[in-house]
């Protein structure tokens, strides 16, 4: 975090504003996380707040608190205008890039002209934020909103409300505190945020174990579908729009699908693929362990981005076309694409 920064945007809140927080579509447990904590902490603080999210979070986001305040864009895009052109400050968070709000929400951030406040953990940020606090260091944003919180000698405000939409954000982003962001520092923070009120295995229990059974059903297709390159030390999962509808998907749904091709013995580079008819799209999520930038492949070959081990990306091939380019880029990566000794 820029020290200099900080202390002017210190400054900025120091006199009630009219703040919007902003977060990507699809949003995920830290994108909600992390802008509720923001949401509820900002109000704290006397400012005027609102939240908006290009379109709906899943069904296992719904408990959060003030989660039925959001404001989504693409349900009332009239209103979504209304409300961003009022603001005379705009945090984003938990994405870096104004296409990460899709077609609908992206024109009218390009056209507003408020204090825009980027707090991320994705690399390669674009030039929109006049304050960035960005750090791919950090396990998620949420962790980051508790750092700014801290920052500001404010963490006596943190409660049971801000404590529980940060301990869902870091425990969502982290794989359940497993993958190699999460540092000694992450725990200290959680431990922290259980001290204030967060239930660990209540909202563990409301995150994870709301399995519907065709979600099931659908991960076992999603599992019969998936095929392994042993060569190159990769598996890839489809889903065709056909399967999809016949275990009835949900937004949400898939979350996590990737993980089972990825936790295979001698596999380092994972993706799933699944099929969008709707948005003409293919959309894919890449996973790896170790060196192998998914970010860097993600940018290079499908128009997408994230971090080293996570990234996502999207295709408007055919679902087929684009498994065969997938597969096709490949032997190219192959010294990239070996195990350490
Ligand atoms: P997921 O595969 O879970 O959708 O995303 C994995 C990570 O990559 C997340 O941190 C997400 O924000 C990022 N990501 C997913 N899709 C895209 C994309 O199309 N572009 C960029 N830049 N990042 C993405
Ligand atoms: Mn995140």
């Amino acid at each position: 975090m820029n020290k200099v920064d900080f202390r002017r945007l210190q400054e900025d809140l120091s006199e009630p504003k009219n703040i919007v927080i902003v977060t990507h579509r699809n949003p995920d447990g830290d994108a909600y996380g992390s802008s509720l904590a923001l949401y509820w902490f900002l109000k704290k603080l006397g400012h005027e707040v609102a939240v908006v999210s290009p379109n709906d979070c899943p069904g296992f986001l719904k408990w959060m608190p003030g989660e039925d305040r959001i404001h989504i864009f693409e349900a009332d895009t009239e209103k979504g205008i209304e409300i961003l052109r009022k603001a005379a400050m705009v945090f984003t968070l938990d994405f870096n890039a104004f296409h990460r709000l899709g077609e609908v929400m992206e024109p009218i951030m390009e056209e507003i002209k408020p204090v825009y406040v980027m707090i991320d953990h994705h690399q390669q940020p674009d030039d929109f934020a006049d304050f960035a606090f960005v750090d791919p260091s950090m396990s998620s944003t949420s962790e980051m909103v508790y750092r700014l919180i801290d920052r500001m000698g404010k963490a006596e405000l943190i409660d049971k409300n801000i404590a529980s939409c940060l301990y869902a954000g870091i425990l969502t982003d982290t794989g359940s505190f497993r993958f190699p962001a999460t540092t000694s520092a992450t725990h200290r923070v959680v431990a922290d945020l259980l001290e204030k009120g967060a239930n660990n295995s209540d909202i563990y229990s409301k995150i994870h174990d709301v399995n519907t059974y065709n979600r099931m059903q659908l991960l076992g297709r999603a599992l019969d579908n998936m095929v392994v390159l042993e060569r190159f030390h990769t598996a890839y999962i489809t889903l065709s729009q056909n399967e999809l509808n016949r275990y009835k998907f949900q937004r949400g749904d898939t979350e996590g699908f990737v993980n089972y091709a990825l936790s295979l013995k001698n596999v380092m580079f994972a993706a799933i693929f699944i099929e969008d008819k709707k948005q003409k799209i293919i959309k894919i999520s890449f996973r790896s362990v170790g060196g192998f930038s998914v970010n860097e492949f993600a940018r290079t070959y499908f128009n997408g981005g994230g971090h080293i081990n996570a990234a996502g990306g999207r295709s408007d091939l055919s679902l087929k076309d684009t498994v065969k380019k997938f597969v096709n880029i490949l032997p190219d990566l192959s010294n990239e694409l070996t195990l350490p000794s």
